[in-house]
């Protein structure tokens, strides 16, 4: 039976020479140094099945033991080491089997003598750790005379509690790789993975524990990867790995397997039964960045939405793209089978708490009649230059339901409209936009009203620089007679100027503020600032994103005269 240990160094071996086979003419400089640096400083690793047989053995192992891994799989751990029986006092396949049942670390056992297979004796540091029902991990490293500490070059660069490199030594090792690759050509990927809410696991178990399970994840990561990749501690639950000659491809099927590895089998640690997962950020040379410090950069970005996608999870700047494209389908299809559609959000007054207007959000519905929020596919629809289409098909829709609402109740309130600058782009389409408006309004009766009911709302950071360009590309909506309303007020630069030349009506502050406004006294000040100025030019000031009572208090206070958000009402269809 093979066991997830040996599938994941199969697999390792697998991508190892198959990589190796492409790269191994290129630039031997580098493999040479990886080399060097392995052999100096880190640990052998053997991977154990129950019945004392050898899985796996990496290159340091077999240096230290002199041995080739071909001729010592699936052989006897004691062909090549040998335990000294008076510290070991059970056959080691017992001890094996123990560490299995209870889960628990054997070791670390320092200055132990053991035999190789050359039957030369040497002294090692080592431990042993399970990882699965059936696999237990032995690591060592050679002490080179009795008694004789580690180097001081190695306490350097080594973290002490993990014995992987530390952080100055990873520097180093990929500035010095990324030389020679820039040189040549050649890629490679980093890998950063940091540990699931790992404080939890400290408030929990103490840090004791925690700090053994980073031993552990240490041990256990070093399975995952091949024997020249590099990895190392980057710093409290953070470890990082550099992948030489790995594309993005395989990069991603490394971290997906290092990822699998420490959330499929539980940690023990003193009866603790401890469940851990990570996720990774993956970045990639020369896709990702120009230098060590932009692949770090970037590596630390895609962690950072591995964590924020749910955890326990891989991500890399490949899946944004494929996210995108993904979500951008999905909306195009919407967009050609006209089901990109408009949910209203009521807007209230806020002193009397009146519905006064209400906004048109867009959303797709999936053919399963489910709704899509914008916020799932806007990144893309910009990526994309979909936007102008969503904004068209919202407009118009919004336009039926305010002349239905004519033709039922004989009076309309005000429907807020989101207008884009793509949609600003196409003045095609806005001048559909005003003929399909025309139509309907005269269906109703009411296209010689001064004022129509559809408010355009404006990004103030959409608009363009030059105030002359901005008023002729809007001048369609103006003459037409549909207000302007600026959104996001607050959140660029020259929204001043905007309300000094343009007819807004309407002035809505921007998100972000609102949010703050009950719970800090600056946030407070401005919109208070900013409200004193919108009466004195009569204009209608709008809070969005009201999520509480404490900012419906506030903004009341404040005198803002209307409100909308989760925390009144939710969007309808
Ligand atoms: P997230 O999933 O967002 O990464 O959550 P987290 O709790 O893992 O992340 P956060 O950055 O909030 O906390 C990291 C914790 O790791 C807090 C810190 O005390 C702990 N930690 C860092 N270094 C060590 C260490 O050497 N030993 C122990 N025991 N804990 C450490
Ligand atoms: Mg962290
Ligand atoms: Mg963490």
């Amino acid at each position: 039976m093979t066991t997830p240990l040996q599938r994941a160094s199969d697999q390792a071996n697998s991508v190892l020479s198959k990589e190796s086979a492409s790269s191994s003419s290129v630039n031997s400089g580098t493999d040479h140094y990886a080399e060097k640096l392995l052999s100096k400083y880190y640990d052998g690793v053997i991977g154990l099945n129950n019945d004392g047989t050898i899985s796996f053995i990496n290159k340091i192992a077999c240096k230290i033991l002199g041995c080739t891994p071909k001729e010592i799989k699936d052989q006897p751990l004691e062909k090549v080491f040998q335990f000294y029986n008076e510290v070991i006092e059970h056959p080691y396949i017992k001890i094996i089997n123990n560490i299995i049942e209870s889960g628990n670390v054997f070791g670390p056992i320092t200055h132990h003598r053991i035999t190789t297979k050359k039957k030369n004796d040497i002294l090692v540091d080592f431990s042993i750790s399970p990882l699965d029902e059936n696999t237990v991990i032995l690591m060592f490293h050679k002490l080179t005379t009795h008694q004789q500490p580690r180097p001081l070059l190695y306490q350097f660069s080594h973290d002490p509690l993990t014995r992987l490199a530390n952080r100055n030594t990873l520097q180093q090792s990929i500035h010095h790789l990324h030389e020679d690759y820039k040189k040549t050509g050649k890629t490679y990927s980093v890998l950063l993975l940091d540990i699931d809410r790992f404080k939890l696991i400290n408030d929990n178990y103490g840090h004791n524990i925690g700090d053994q399970l980073l031993q552990l994840v240490a041990e256990r990561m070093q399975f995952f990867i091949r024997d020249k990749d590099n990895i190392g501690r980057w710093g409290g639950e953070e470890f990082l790995c550099i992948l030489p000659d790995v594309g993005i491809n395989t990069a991603s099927e490394i971290a997906e397997r290092l990822c699998q590895g420490i959330a499929k089998n539980n940690f023990f640690l003193q009866e603790h039964k401890i469940p851990i997962t990570a996720s990774i950020g993956i970045s990639n040379f020369p896709n990702d960045g120009d230098t060590p410090e932009e692949l770090f950069s970037v590596a630390d970005s895609t962690l950072h939405q591995a964590k924020q996608n749910g955890r326990n999870r891989i991500h890399s700047t490949q899946q944004l793209t494929d996210n995108i494209y993904s979500i951008g389908t999905q909306l195009e299809n919407a967009l050609n089978e006209n089901r990109v559609t408009p949910v209203y959000q009521p807007i209230f007054d806020l002193a009397s708490g009146k519905q006064v207007a209400e906004e048109a959000l867009a959303r797709i519905q999936n053919k399963n009649g489910e709704l899509i929020e914008a916020s799932e596919f806007i990144d893309a629809a910009v990526e994309l230059q979909l936007v102008h289409r969503v904004d068209y098909q919202i407009i118009k829709k919004t336009i039926v339901r305010c002349t239905e609402s004519f033709k039922d109740k004989k009076c309309s309130t005000p429907h807020f409209v989101n207008v884009s600058a793509d949609l600003l782009r196409h003045p095609q389409l806005v001048k559909e936009i005003i003929q399909f408006a025309s139509e309907k309004y005269e269906e109703c009766g009411q296209n010689n009203c001064n004022e129509k009911p559809i408010v355009i709302e404006i990004t103030e950071q959409e608009l363009f620089a030059d105030m002359d360009e901005v008023k002729k590309i809007l001048a369609p909506f103006i003459d037409f007679g549909m207000p302007l309303a600026i959104d996001d007020f607050g959140s660029g630069y020259s929204s001043l100027t905007y309300l000094a030349d343009l007819p807004i009506s309407y002035l809505k502050f921007d998100g972000d503020l609102i949010k703050r406004v009950a719970y800090e006294d600056r946030a407070r000040k401005i919109i208070y600032g900013v409200q004193k100025m919108a009466e004195s030019l009569e204009l209608i000031t709008i809070a969005e994103h009201i999520e509480d009572q404490a900012t419906l208090d506030v903004l009341r206070e404040l005198g803002v005269s209307w409100g909308q958000g989760y925390f009144s009402a939710m969007p309808a269809e």
